[in-house]
């Protein structure tokens, strides 16, 4: 068969270009290699990133482990720890003049969800953004309160100053709670909660979802 004209041009023009001499080969391949070590790097970096983000947003369903769970005793009441601090709180709270009700503490998943459908397929204001499992109340590691005025009124005013001392009795309250520990949902960026409070013992929600549960005796506790 006779080559057609493109064929003889490829053909040529290889033999025009003769191989690179071997410092252009070496710096070639230094190239090379330095861009693939920056691409290592870089993937590095996404997957580091990629993994600190997976491990704040909450597992779908269907990707949840069946076995992940099934061991885990359920929570049914406030951390031993959260209770004794509560208790602390009342009675730090009692001596500033200011009396406090506790209104939440240990949630069920399924009271959870109720009050999730409030404001939402159900009557009432919306209260809460996290559905069943996805609140610290679920873990006994939150509670709720309200101030009681001395007419016996429960109240969530943040203004009020019951014992006269000039100061908010609620930030009153807050200011003692984080003495004690506690992180407050008035500090959230999002969806401020003001009665809340909780300690998550550096657990976040997916790890308490997955089964993780802070210690009951504080590790830092000499006997
Ligand atoms: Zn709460």
């Amino acid at each position: 068969m006779k080559p057609n004209r493109q064929d003889i041009m490829v053909t040529r023009s290889a033999h025009e270009f003769p191989a690179p001499y071997p410092a252009d080969h070496e710096r070639n391949l230094r190239r090379v290699k330095r861009r693939s070590r920056r691409n290592t790097l870089l993937l590095l970096l996404i997957t580091l990133g990629f993994i600190i983000y997976w491990n704040k947003l909450p597992i779908p369903e269907f990707l949840e482990p069946e076995n992940s769970v099934r061991d885990i005793s359920p929570v049914t009441g406030l951390h031993p720890i959260v209770a004794a601090k509560q208790n602390e709180l009342i009675r730090l709270t009692g001596k500033a003049g200011i009396t406090i009700l506790i209104t939440d503490g240990f949630r069920s998943k399924e009271e959870q969800d109720a009050l999730y459908r409030q404001g939402r397929s159900d009557d009432g204001p919306i209260v809460t953004h996290a559905k069943g499992g996805e609140s610290y109340h679920n873990y006994g590691l939150a509670i709720d309160f309200a101030l009681r005025t001395d007419d016996g009124n429960v109240i969530w005013d943040l203004e009020y100053d019951g014992n006269g001392n000039g100061e908010s009795d609620w930030m009153e309250v807050v200011s003692i709670a984080k003495e004690l520990g506690f992180t407050w949902g008035g500090d959230w960026a999002s969806f401020r909660d003001y009665p809340h409070l909780q300690m998550d013992f550096g657990y976040s929600i997916r790890e308490l979802k997955n089964g993780k549960r802070p210690p009951v005796q504080a590790e830092t506790s000499i006997p």
